[in-house]
């Protein structure tokens, strides 16, 4: 069995790892850490929640500690796509090399530049940074990459879709040619090969299957239901399965905004995150959920790239993400780390094509709970239905629980009390 010890970790990184609590590495880590401590270019194919950030962290932070040279000039440079990843990575940073007196700082848009160029000013070994603000700063002339040993590209794929390829493009191009570079990303497309290939020296290929593929550390399902009745199931669930913690995904940043106005009025505590809440907001926002001060955070798929909660029990998918590979990001911040998770998407008529190209790209069918909202899309017969039930079969269970007496009684609700103007809600409530 591969140890920390057995990868030649020095002792600084490993007393850092044991007040981690780290017991041994995981499959990224025993792969990657030997590779990059013996000095090659990495194109690794991994998911966050697979331990990658160690993977690449841990052994950068030992080459920097075993050449030193107390300048603090920058000598590591990590890429990542959004603020909260940056936030993440840093974090790891500090944490793993609390011991080495290395320096270390993270660069990103939506706040004042005054603490991050004056934290450059008096040196720093490592920044972590998105790339726009990075090139910002790099144009105003308060950071010079001249001397980076160590370039890393983290979700890679990300960066590309969210169009940073030209200021990734113009910030490698101030690193120095002589550099070893880590690149990462989830699924390895074809546009990411050609950049990879671009930017690496004979790579070693590093690939590991996201953990929630590996072994069934999520336990998915999905729940066919109408976008007017989500509310109300999300609310059901999270009552009778007196959920604790659990990361809401929305598609838009207003959808999101309803959501929570909506729980609120159910009794629900939640909070938003997305590009349109300021930077201060969105961490106040993160830390306070950590620390279980609400149960619901709802999330659109930007402003959830990095988000870590430890031991988080479940995942719902209010939407059904636009891209397939947003599906697997979305669930896997559940069932991280070995931790067991579950992952719930709620899926209407409109989105089924959604949820077909979902199971196209992960190989599989998601298992289908029936319950009393269950709904068909429009024009679909008994017979389409029954198909249906064919094509997912055995994965067909029932939430019995959900009916509407339940629901009423879980909600308060007294019969005739409401006008709903959806066929279904009319039958459940009249
Ligand atoms: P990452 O994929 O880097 O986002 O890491 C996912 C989670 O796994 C983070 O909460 C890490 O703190 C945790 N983690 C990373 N490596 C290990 C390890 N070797 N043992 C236990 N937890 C780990």
């Amino acid at each position: 069995m591969t140890t920390f010890e057995s990868l030649n970790l020095s002792p600084l990184i490993l007393t850092a790892l044991g007040n981690k609590g780290y017991m041994k590495p995981t499959e990224v880590q025993a792969k990657s850490i030997p590779v990059v401590l013996s000095g090659r270019d990495i194109f690794g194919s991994a998911q966050t929640g697979t331990g990658k950030t160690a993977a690449f962290a841990l052994p950068l932070l030992q080459l920097m500690n075993d050449s030193r040279n107390n300048h603090h000039a920058v000598r590591t440079l990590v890429l990542a796509p959004t603020r909260e990843l940056a936030l993440q990575i840093e974090e790891s940073f500090r944490d793993y090399g609390k011991n080495t007196g290395l320096k270390c700082t993270v660069i990103y848009g939506g706040v004042s530049q005054y603490k991050q160029t004056s934290d450059i000013r008096r040196g720093v070994d490592i920044i972590i940074a998105t790339p726009g603000r990075l090139l910002d700063l790099m144009n105003q002339g308060h950071v010079n990459l001249s001397t980076v040993e160590f370039l890393v590209l983290d979700e890679a794929d990300r960066m590309l879709d969210m169009g940073f390829i030209d200021d990734i493009k113009r910030i490698i191009s101030k690193v120095p040619r002589n550099r070893q570079t880590l690149f990462f990303c989830a699924t390895p497309t074809p546009a990411i090969r050609k950049l990879a290939s671009s930017l690496l020296r004979s790579p070693e290929f590093v690939e590991v299957r996201p953990a929630s593929h590996d072994k069934i550390l999520v336990n998915e399902s999905v729940y066919f239901v109408e976008g007017g009745n989500k509310n109300d199931l999300l609310c059901h669930l999270v009552r009778q399965h007196s959920i604790l913690q659990a990361l809401v995904f929305t598609r838009t940043r207003r959808g999101a905004d309803r959501l929570v106005k909506s729980l609120a009025g159910k009794g629900i505590k939640a909070q938003a995150i997305h590009g349109e809440k300021s930077q201060g907001n969105r961490q106040r926002a993160l830390a306070d959920f950590k620390s279980r001060k609400f149960p619901l955070l709802v999330a659109t798929d930007v402003a959830s790239r990095g988000i870590d909660v430890k031991e988080l029990s479940h995942v719902f998918n209010f939407d059904i993400p636009d891209q397939a590979d947003s599906y697997v990001h979305r669930i896997g911040r559940t069932g991280r780390a070995g931790v067991s998770g579950i992952a719930i998407s709620f899926c209407s008529s409109g989105e089924r094509g959604l949820l077909r190209n979902i199971h196209r790209y992960t190989g599989k069918n998601i298992p289908v709970i029936e319950h009393t909202f269950h709904s068909k899309p429009a024009g679909e017969n008994n017979q389409t239905q029954f198909i249906q039930k064919q094509r997912f079969g055995q994965n067909h269970q029932r939430d019995s629980k959900f009916t509407p007496d339940r629901f009423k009684k879980d909600h308060s609700y007294k019969p005739g009390e409401r006008k709903f103007a959806g066929k279904d809600r009319k039958v459940f409530y009249k």
